[in-house]
């Protein structure tokens, strides 16, 4: 009865496992691999249940039926954990591992009733599944201290499944099913077993909430419309970006670009057109800035660049590739003949400078743009690039 009781511990808290991460997969609105993981224990709820609640649970079509269950969960748990880091792995192959196992289980069971072939057999196949699960998670890039844990745990089932029916015949070679079952040693492995599974859970639940933070943070930061840094999120990194360029001593320029005569493009055009110009401006910007710089929308129709290890004159040219750029685009809802146009303010950081006053300079710099005439871009060294055309002039007519 004690037996009974303690061995069901084991799928109630696969139960709980599978609660917490159907919660997290429909609540939180998250990727396919949370459902995988919620399968997964309700694979090896199964199995684990099914050992202990079936009335002869060292009956044959038990063991097959159990073994069925948690190659199900293992497949679950390692698809889920390899997709998660945007990896893959082949469930054929994780298929075909156990069907070859189950065949030639069969096989070895109508030849002899010994346990030391079965052990192999089944072990061998768990094995190579999680091998194949850790060799796709190695490919991924590792980020965090919870994707080498994942690793690590991986690698040690596979190696476990290994080792585990060598140290078996060794330590309870000989004995019967019956009596393996009743062995100490079953009772140590069982709870080895189990720690090992709460470990890996845990840390699965752990990966999960760490997944749902970064997301979150991710969409706090970002602004919607353009996809660029919101002005909160660009400030931030801003700082710490221009404390790093004075302690290493690289230059930064900082753009700052305003859409010409926006109100007049939502007066002709609508709101809606207006949102796809601001969308499209967005999308400029993002394609034609370098990894290590950064791009928030911080107003309306407002936007910043902070160009690391660029100086004023880069800057410059920078910001009137951009410039050009918008010129050139077609923004849907506004007539192609309409092109929009920005004025750009350029800074490079002085010695000693940080955000507050390089972003005073720059935004001073775009104020001259607006001065003298819009559709172009002011520098600090007084040039202001020569403007070919200016489109926003037929829009005011349009608007008068
Ligand atoms: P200037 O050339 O001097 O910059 O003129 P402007 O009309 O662009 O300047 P102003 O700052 O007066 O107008 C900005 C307009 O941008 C006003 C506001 O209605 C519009 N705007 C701000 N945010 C959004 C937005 O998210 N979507 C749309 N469609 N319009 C916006
Ligand atoms: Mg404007
Ligand atoms: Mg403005």
């Amino acid at each position: 009865m004690r037996e009974q009781i303690l061995g069901l511990i084991t799928p109630m808290m696969a139960i709980v496992f599978v609660t917490v991460f159907l919660v997290l997969w429909q609540r939180g609105k998250m990727g396919r691999y949370v459902l995988a993981f919620a399968g997964a224990y309700f694979f090896f709820a199964l199995g684990f249940g099914a050992t202990h609640i079936l009335p002869d649970s060292g009956a044959f079509y038990v063991f097959h039926l159990t073994q069925a269950f948690y190659a199900a969960g293992s497949a679950c748990v390692i698809w889920g954990a390899v997709n998660r880091v945007g990896q893959r792995v082949s469930l054929p192959a994780l298929g075909l591992t156990y069907l070859i196992s189950a065949i030639t289980l069969a096989v070895a069971v109508s030849i002899s009733a010994e346990t030391g072939p079965r052990l192999y057999i089944v072990n061998t196949a768990y094995g190579v599944m999680f091998l194949l699960g850790t060799l796709a998670l190695m490919q991924a890039p590792k980020s965090t201290a919870i994707d080498t844990l994942i690793i690590v745990l991986f690698a040690i089932s596979a190696t476990q499944f290994f080792v585990r029916p060598v140290l078996t015949l060794l330590i309870a070679g000989g004995s019967n099913a019956t009596d393996y079952r009743e062995s100490i040693y079953y009772s140590v492995l069982s709870v080895a077993v189990t720690i090992q599974s709460l470990m890996t859970a845990v840390t699965l639940i752990g990966a999960c909430t760490w997944d749902k933070l970064v997301a979150e943070r991710e969409r706090a930061e970002r602004d919607v419309l353009t996809g660029l840094l919101a002005r909160r999120a660009f400030e931030q990194d801003a700082l710490a970006i221009i404390e790093r360029a004075k302690q290493e001593g690289v230059p930064v320029g900082l753009v700052v670009a305003d859409i010409d005569h926006f109100k007049a493009v939502n007066d002709v055009y609508g709101h809606q057109a207006g949102d796809k110009a601001i969308a499209a401006f967005g999308t400029v910007i993002s394609s034609m800035i370098r990894n290590s710089d950064i791009a928030g929308r911080i107003g309306g129709e407002e936007f910043c660049i902070l160009a690391w290890n660029c100086d004023t004159d880069r800057a410059n040219a920078m910001a009137e590739r951009i410039r050009r750029r918008i010129g050139e685009t077609v923004i849907a809802g506004i007539p192609a003949d309409h092109r929009l146009t920005a004025s750009f303010g350029v800074a490079g950081r002085r010695e000693g400078e940080g955000y507050g006053k390089l972003f005073a300079r720059a935004d001073a710099e775009l104020y001259r743009a607006k001065d003298s005439g819009r559709n172009r871009v002011c520098g600090e060294d007084g040039s202001a690039a020569p403007i070919a055309l200016s489109v926003t002039g037929g829009l005011r007519e349009a608007t008068a």
